[in-house]
């Protein structure tokens, strides 16, 4: 849903900073802060201000965000000094144990990764 629809999400709570969170880089549109359990060396979250349940309802509704919240992701990882690459994960639903519905990008690097899921 848009922002607005419903109870605050975790993440908008953050955004709002009415909940802490290290945050490492944030844009108009975006913002990224270290997930509180990580799966990887680096492993950042990167979300977008205004609310969409998921990548796919992003995609639909507001294709510039998407792009807003993979060029967020770039700058993340050039800040952390990813130069060996790095992953974006959209977790997306159920099976992929999205947890938290207002999507967020997984930026995971600084080690070698595993080649999918865990
Ligand atoms: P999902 O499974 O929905 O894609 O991932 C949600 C992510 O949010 C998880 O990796 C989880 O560790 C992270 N997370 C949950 N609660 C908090 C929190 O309060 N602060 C931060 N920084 N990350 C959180």
């Amino acid at each position: 849903s848009e922002a607005g629809e419903g109870a605050a999400t975790l993440f908008e709570r953050i955004i709002a900073r009415e909940l802490p969170a290290e945050i490492v880089h944030e844009t108009a549109t975006t913002i990224a802060f270290r997930d509180i359990s990580p799966q990887a060396a680096t492993h950042v979250l990167v979300v977008p201000k205004t609310r969409y349940r998921d990548v796919a309802e992003l995609a639909a509704a507001d294709p510039a965000l998407l792009a807003d919240v993979v060029a967020t992701a770039a700058e993340v990882a050039a800040r952390e000094g990813l130069t060996d690459g790095y992953r974006v994960v959209f977790n997306t639903g159920a099976d992929a144990g999205q947890t938290v519905f207002h999507v967020h990008a997984h930026v995971l690097g600084g080690e070698q990764l595993g080649r999918f899921g865990r």
